[in-house]
C-alpha cells in the first residue's frame, strides 16, 4: 500500500494535496480524453467509410458507438455502453462506460462523450476564463417560442447529435440536457437494458415522486439559509457569466 504520493506540487507526501484539488477539473478531463475514451480526433464520415466500409449515414455513428461498447466489455472496462458525439458529420467526442476500470459509478459513456466533445471544442476553459465567440461557453440567444426565462445562454454542445447503443440512464440523460445537445439516437430501449441486468429504468419512475417518496431518504431545506450563502455569493459577483 502505497503512503507517499509523487504530486504536481513536486514533492512526495501523505494524502491529498491542496494543489492537486486545484487542478482536479483538468485532470479529470483530461483523464477522460487520454485514458483513450476519445479516438483519434476528426473522425469524418466520409474517411470512416472510405477506411472501413461503415455503413452509410447515421448508422455509422452508431457502429461507433458500438464498437467503443464492446470494447469496454471485453476488455472489462465497464458495461456494455458506448457513445459518440457528432457535430456537422464528424464525430468530435467519444465515451465509453469504464466504471469497472474506474471505480467511479458515474463514469457513464454519455458523460465522458460530452467531456470530450466539450474538451475539444473549448480547450481553453481549461483556463476557466475564455468565454469568446467559438467556444462552447459563447453566449447565445434562446430560440423563439422558448420557455425560458433568461433570453441568452451559453452554447454548450448546441448544435451536436449524440449515438449511445442503449438508452441513456437519467444522469446521462439530465447531463444531454445541460449539454443542449439537439438530438439523441440511441439503440437499445431501457427495457433491453434491463433484461441484461442494468436496472436504472426506475430512476426515471422515482424522479416523478415527490422528494419523501424516493427510494433514496431526502431531507428537503435542511438549513436552507446556509446553502443560500452560496447563491447569495453568485448574486454579488459583478462578473459572474451565466450559462
Ligand atoms: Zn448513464
Amino acid at each position: 500500500m502505497p503512503t507517499r504520493l509523487d504530486c504536481c506540487c513536486a514533492t512526495a507526501h501523505e494524502g491529498d494535496c491542496n494543489e492537486a484539488r486545484g487542478i482536479n477539473r483538468r485532470l479529470f478531463m483530461a483523464t477522460a480524453v487520454a485514458a483513450g475514451v476519445a479516438g483519434p480526433a476528426g473522425f469524418s464520415l466520409s474517411s470512416a467509410q472510405a477506411a472501413t466500409g461503415l455503413p452509410e449515414g447515421k448508422a455509422a455513428f452508431m457502429e461507433e458507438a458500438t464498437r467503443l461498447a464492446i470494447e469496454s466489455v471485453e476488455k472489462g472496462w465497464g458495461g456494455p455502453f458506448g457513445a459518440v458525439i457528432v457535430k456537422d458529420g464528424e464525430i468530435i467526442g467519444r465515451g465509453q462506460n469504464r466504471v469497472l476500470l474506474t471505480g467511479i459509478p458515474v463514469f457513464h459513456a454519455e458523460i465522458t462523450a460530452i467531456m470530450d466533445a466539450s474538451a475539444r471544442l473549448n480547450p481553453k476553459a481549461l483556463l476557466g476564463s475564455d468565454y469568446g465567440a467559438g467556444t462552447i461557453l459563447e453566449m447565445i440567444p434562446r430560440e423563439p417560442g422558448s420557455p425560458d426565462p433568461v433570453p441568452e445562454r451559453a452554447r454548450m454542445l448546441k448544435g451536436c447529435e449524440i449515438y449511445i447503443n442503449g438508452a441513456p440512464c437519467p444522469m446521462c440523460m439530465s447531463a444531454i440536457y445541460w449539454s443542449r445537445i439537439d438530438h439523441v439516437y440511441f439503440a437499445a430501449s431501457l427495457k433491453d437494458t434491463s433484461a441484461i441486468g442494468f436496472d436504472d429504468a426506475f430512476q426515471y419512475e422515482d424522479f416523478a415522486k415527490p422528494w419523501g417518496e424516493r427510494r433514496i431518504a431526502v431531507t428537503e431545506n435542511f438549513e436552507r439559509e446556509t446553502g443560500l450563502k452560496a447563491y447569495k455569493a453568485w448574486m454579488d459577483k459583478k462578473d459572474r457569466h451565466p450559462y
